[in-house]
């Protein structure tokens, strides 16, 4: 929902100031599905503001559950025909958190990355990023799923930096009180190190969480896993870092998808302990490891025992390491499977 547009149909249908303040208790506070069911605003009202302004700027086209009920991933419809995914999941037994996307594909062409493959059809507008928000909200509801959506990741399809602006803008919007009111802590954006974004990232959004798809502690590696580290190396993105850290003086998450044989062996482990080394006092410093879901890409998956070694190497040089859960495996809905495919277009 465009907030600003609906407050500007209201002043426009001649609607008493107080109107917004119901429209946006029942959109946001009650998260209700459409304008009929705020029973509070005139019958004309509703009609002449669902006409103009649907509630949600997406629409649900496929909904898959996985099996252990804790990984919703949706296929949505965009006004132009265009389609994304998001993915609501529920790591323990009373909290949610959506992962959304910010572009419809991905230019930056990871190579382990399904949205990679699919290269980039355009960014998402601000009100198409809230509005993944706001569909699960309703979704919940619906569903009458119990506990609270009370967490963001913006780590679906697209590089959220490449289009900070649109970010920017939803990222105010989930902040405000008056709108999502989502605790700004409760909020990470994942890059994979668009460098000149993350210090005015921590400028911007300084107590937002900053994740790092990193993946390799080397440039030859990660050049070719992640592309984009031939415009912003390693040593660039270090020092982007280090500003980042004076100015927001907050942890930042590396993401590492281990895959089998090509950056999960002790000496990639090594040269990653090396390179954070460069980049920060460790306790700022965490390491999620991931373990390599499979898409439709080259790689395999790392063993369970070498991400333990991995993860153990990264203890030993004094950085916290966690090697993450992948909810939504079994829907292709876990990290780095997000894509749409033809039979879905
Ligand atoms: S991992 Fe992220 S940045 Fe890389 S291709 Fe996939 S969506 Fe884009």
């Amino acid at each position: 929902m465009d907030a600003v547009q609906v407050q500007a149909a209201l002043t426009a249908l001649g609607q008493p100031k107080f109107r917004w303040d119901q429209v946006r208790q029942a959109v946001f506070g009650q998260a209700v599905s459409s304008y009929d069911e705020i029973t509070v605003l005139p019958a004309e009202t509703r009609r002449a503001l669902a006409e103009k302004f649907p509630l949600l700027s997406v629409r649900e086209r496929r909904v898959d559950v996985s099996g252990d009920g804790r990984a919703h991933k949706a296929l949505l419809d965009l006004a132009d025909g265009r389609i994304v995914e998001t993915v609501l999941l529920r790591p323990s037994p009373t909290r949610w958190t959506t992962c959304i996307s910010s572009q419809v594909g991905c230019a930056v062409a990871c190579t382990f990355c399904a949205t990679g493959l699919m290269g980039l059809t355009r960014s998402l507008t601000p009100e198409e990023i809230t509005d993944q928000v706001l569909f699960w909200r309703q979704y919940m509801m619906k569903k009458a799923l119990p506990g609270r959506l009370d967490n963001v990741v913006y780590m679906g399809m697209g590089e959220p930096f490449a289009c900070y602006d649109q970010v920017s803008t939803s990222l105010k919007i989930l902040i405000d009180q008056k709108q999502f009111g989502i605790g700004a802590r409760h909020i990470s954006v994942s890059t994979s190190g668009v460098a000149p974004k993350i210090a005015l990232f921590g400028r911007d959004f300084p107590q937002v969480n900053l994740a790092i798809s990193l993946h390799a502690g080397t440039d030859e590696l990660r050049t070719r896993l992640v592309p984009m580290n031939k415009a912003f190396n390693l040593a660039a993105l270090a020092q982007a870092l280090r500003d980042y850290i004076q100015s927001a003086n907050r942890k930042i998450f590396f993401e590492y998808v281990l895959l089998k044989g090509e950056n999960d062996r002790p000496e990639d482990a090594d040269a990653l302990v090396r390179w954070l080394d460069g980049v920060g006092p460790k306790e700022l410093l965490h390491v999620n490891l991931i373990v390599f879901n499979q898409t439709n890409t080259p790689h395999q998956p790392t063993d369970e025992n070498d991400a333990r070694v991995f993860q153990q190497r990264m203890l030993a040089g004094g950085y916290k390491s966690t090697v993450r859960q992948n909810l939504g495996r079994d829907i292709d809905g876990a990290c780095g499977q997000l894509v749409v495919l033809e039979k879905d277009q």
